[in-house]
């Protein structure tokens, strides 16, 4: 589904991503790992279009989709949450998703129409999904920060997505949140079909759930395999047990 070639970006003299390579086939659930500063987020950014690759190609769906930006990436499947939670603080919960609901729909822009009556179904069925319903007329604002990292995949649903690209979802919580949003990431993908993309530092999560893991470091791609493959990586113990 997502194939990331010899993909570089540099800020200036430094390259923050240098020759990576992903492959992800749909119906996976992904990881991304790799020390802070390793280049994860920028890699997420150049597969969404926040930024632009150097050098390189990045296939979805059979199309290069490096250069477009993040609109129309957005638009051909591809959705995703941040590392620092972006939502609409103001707007209820429930607002929050149906924008993101109608935004895709792609009705004819009439500003007469009432907003808060579309879409209405849509996003009540994906509160549900994520187990936010109850909450849905609460401000955005005054959740959890837990909560509000799972509207953020809320949200990201709301574009329905083939590709869910999800950036350390579990960021700041405590044990108890990660495990439930860990389960709801496995939820995701096997009852909706949705393929997974994510980085995640707690590598007990990172092996239990992905089927597959990209190990990053310093830019580069060091292996991509399955979680047997990976642990037993001369190269990864090297990275990780050598220090940097
Ligand atoms: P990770 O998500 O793995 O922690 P990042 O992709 O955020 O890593 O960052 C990789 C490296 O690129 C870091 O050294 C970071 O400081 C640098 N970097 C990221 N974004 C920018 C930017 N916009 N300008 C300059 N340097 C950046
Ligand atoms: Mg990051």
């Amino acid at each position: 589904m997502l194939q990331v070639e010899a993909v570089d970006k540099s800020f200036g003299d430094f390259m923050a991503v240098c020759q990576a390579n992903l492959s992800v086939g749909r119906g996976e659930l992904v990881a991304v790992i790799g020390p802070n500063g390793a280049g994860k987020t920028t890699l997420f950014n150049l597969i969404t279009g926040q930024l632009w690759p150097d050098r390189g190609e990045i296939i979805f769906g059979g199309e290069d989709i490096s250069g477009l930006p993040s609109y129309q990436i957005c638009k051909r499947g591809i959705a995703r949450s941040f590392q620092i939670v972006n939502i609409f603080p103001r707007l209820t919960i429930f607002g929050n998703v149906q924008v993101a609901v109608l935004s895709q729909q792609r009705r004819s822009s009439n500003l007469f129409l009432p907003a808060q009556n579309l879409a209405v179904e849509e996003t009540k069925s994906i509160l549900e999904s994520v187990g936010l319903s109850d909450k849905a007329t609460h401000i955005a604002g005054s959740l959890s920060h837990g909560d509000q990292k799972i509207l953020e995949i809320a949200i990201a649903l709301g574009n329905e997505p083939e590709l869910l690209i999800l950036d350390e979802p579990t960021a700041g919580m405590s044990p108890e949140e990660t495990a439930a949003t860990l389960e709801l990431i496995k939820n995701l993908a096997s009852s909706k079909g949705l393929t997974i993309l994510f980085c995640e530092h707690d590598m007990d999560v990172v092996f239990s759930i992905a089927q597959s893991i990209m190990v990053m470091h310093q830019g580069r791609t060091l292996v991509q395999g399955n979680p047997e493959e990976v642990k037993g990586n001369k190269k990864v113990q090297e990275a990780y047990l050598g220090g940097e």
